[in-house]
């Protein structure tokens, strides 16, 4: 098994260990920006993985190891990334349109100060708690 630069081998109560993969995000999209493996199997495909549509979190190599992970837990993650990912896109919708002016490029210096951004920033941290 090829363990990646980025992964930390994470011991479970159970006395086992999973490994998970060390944030390494820097762009606009981690579906893009990562060099993934299956989360399931942890095999790395040259190429041909896929990513869970709904959370944009985890890569699969195949269907099967996305139903078996889903299975096994993903399906709870899974819907509260989304749906924190859903409120922070929402947010940003709203800030971009915000009385015609877009708070992220007219207020990026005190953006966090802003009464109008507290929402955003209150999804955006719910979503940080949930990965
Ligand atoms: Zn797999
Ligand atoms: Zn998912």
């Amino acid at each position: 098994m090829e363990t990646a630069p980025n992964a930390l081998i994470v011991p479970t109560v159970h006395g086992t260990t999973f490994m998970v993969k060390m944030p390494t995000y820097e762009g606009r999209d981690p579906c893009f920006q990562e060099e993934p493996w299956c989360v399931h199997c942890h095999s790395r495909p040259a190429s041909g993985l896929l990513c869970c549509s709904r959370c944009r979190t985890a890569w699969y190599c195949n269907n099967d190891c996305q139903k078996s992970h889903y299975k096994a837990g993903h399906k709870t993650i899974c819907l509260e990334v989304a749906r924190d990912l859903k409120a922070v896109e929402r947010e940003a919708v709203r800030l971009r349109n915000f009385r015609f002016q877009n708070l992220f490029e007219t207020h990026v210096t005190n953006f966090s100060e802003v009464q109008e951004t507290k929402e955003y920033m209150t999804a955006r941290w719910g979503l940080m708690e949930t990965y």
